[in-house]
């Protein structure tokens, strides 16, 4: 992990590895300080509050939540007391997709020679990225703590005259999703809206919502972007994400009429230049995406994880390439 400075009061922590979980956190640091996301799990939360802590006078007593996913809210715990910010639906959300027991299992299983020659014969896929996140993380002694300050469209915090908008954007990745904008200091925190050097995931959402989004932070002419994933960028990172997505929609348009299934497509896909970006087989969840809104499925349809990750370990063998998640 990296501290970087984006601007006079904004910083950010971000984790160069880039895979799955691999989430960066925030800081404006301003009135006391405002976290936004705070890590997947216990060790990189308090890595991040240590690198944070250099800049910071004291801990803040304000955190934001981007969204409901794990990468971003496992370590609001370490925020004692502190006000925590996010979209009603957050709340909600967390306790049915953030909690970390399933997580846990799967580790501790991966960490087991039984069980892991089991899994590994059951779901390779599951197995293969519960390899990869044991690496580098520990779930042991999470306990979700959800966020206090519920907002619905818009949130407007004022930090000693610097000003911090909370603008609901989703469902595009997520239910929750929320972007930062700190005008004053021309900075974007976007969460999961923005992948940047690997392969956007969405879980919740649609297309349509997605491309509004990217469009929204084209307009606010930020010089500086914090995506959820990967290093910080300018205008160019919504743009190009947005180019990925088109091209992934009108592929799978094609591959969805010959009815051919998502995964067979995803396996077929010239990954074209986006095969430099990180875990490009995470495709298959674009796939899938847009094959659902082409049979007009809800955009809050579940996803099976056993099945979406050995979808992409099937897609990364089909290509060649290593599997990553
Ligand atoms: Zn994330």
């Amino acid at each position: 992990m990296e501290m970087k400075q984006v601007s006079n009061n904004c910083y950010a922590v971000l984790n160069e590895k880039n895979l799955i979980c691999d989430a960066n956190s925030g800081l404006i640091n301003r009135a006391g300080g405002v976290v936004i996301d705070t890590q997947s799990d216990l060790g990189h939360g308090r890595q991040m509050i240590e690198m944070f802590s250099k800049v910071w006078p004291a801990m803040p007593q304000r955190v934001i939540n981007t969204h409901e996913d794990v990468d971003h809210v496992a370590g609001n715990q370490l925020f004692e007391g502190a006000e925590i910010i996010a979209h009603r639906s957050v709340a909600e959300r967390m306790m049915k997709v953030a909690d970390p027991k399933d997580t846990q299992k799967l580790l501790h299983g991966v960490g087991h020679f039984i069980t892991r020659v089991v899994l590994k014969t059951l779901h390779p896929g599951l197995e293969a990225a519960g390899e990869q996140l044991l690496e580098d993380y520990n779930f042991d002694g999470i306990e979700l703590v959800l966020p206090t300050t519920l907002f619905d469209e818009r949130y407007e915090l004022d930090l000693d005259g610097t000003e911090a908008h909370l603008i609901y954007v989703g469902p595009c990745h997520q239910v929750g999703d929320t972007i930062i904008h700190v005008p004053k200091e021309r900075v974007v925190f976007a969460g999961d809206v923005l992948f940047r050097q690997c392969t956007p995931m969405g879980w919740t959402g649609s297309y349509e919502k997605w491309f509004q989004c990217l469009d929204l932070l084209i307009q606010l002419d930020p010089e500086v972007i914090v995506p959820g994933h990967g290093p910080v960028c300018g205008v160019e990172g919504p743009k190009e994400m947005k180019a990925y997505l088109q091209y992934v929609r009108d592929e799978s348009r094609k591959s969805f009429e010959a009815g051919v299934s998502s995964l067979e497509a995803a396996k077929q896909f010239e990954f074209g230049p986006y095969g430099e970006w990180l875990a490009p087989a995470r495709l298959y969840m674009n796939v899938e995406r847009a094959y659902r809104e082409f049979r007009n499925e809800p955009p809050d349809a579940p996803w099976e994880q056993e099945a979406t990750f050995d979808a992409i370990y099937q897609v990364a063998k089909a290509k060649g390439i290593p599997v990553e998640f």
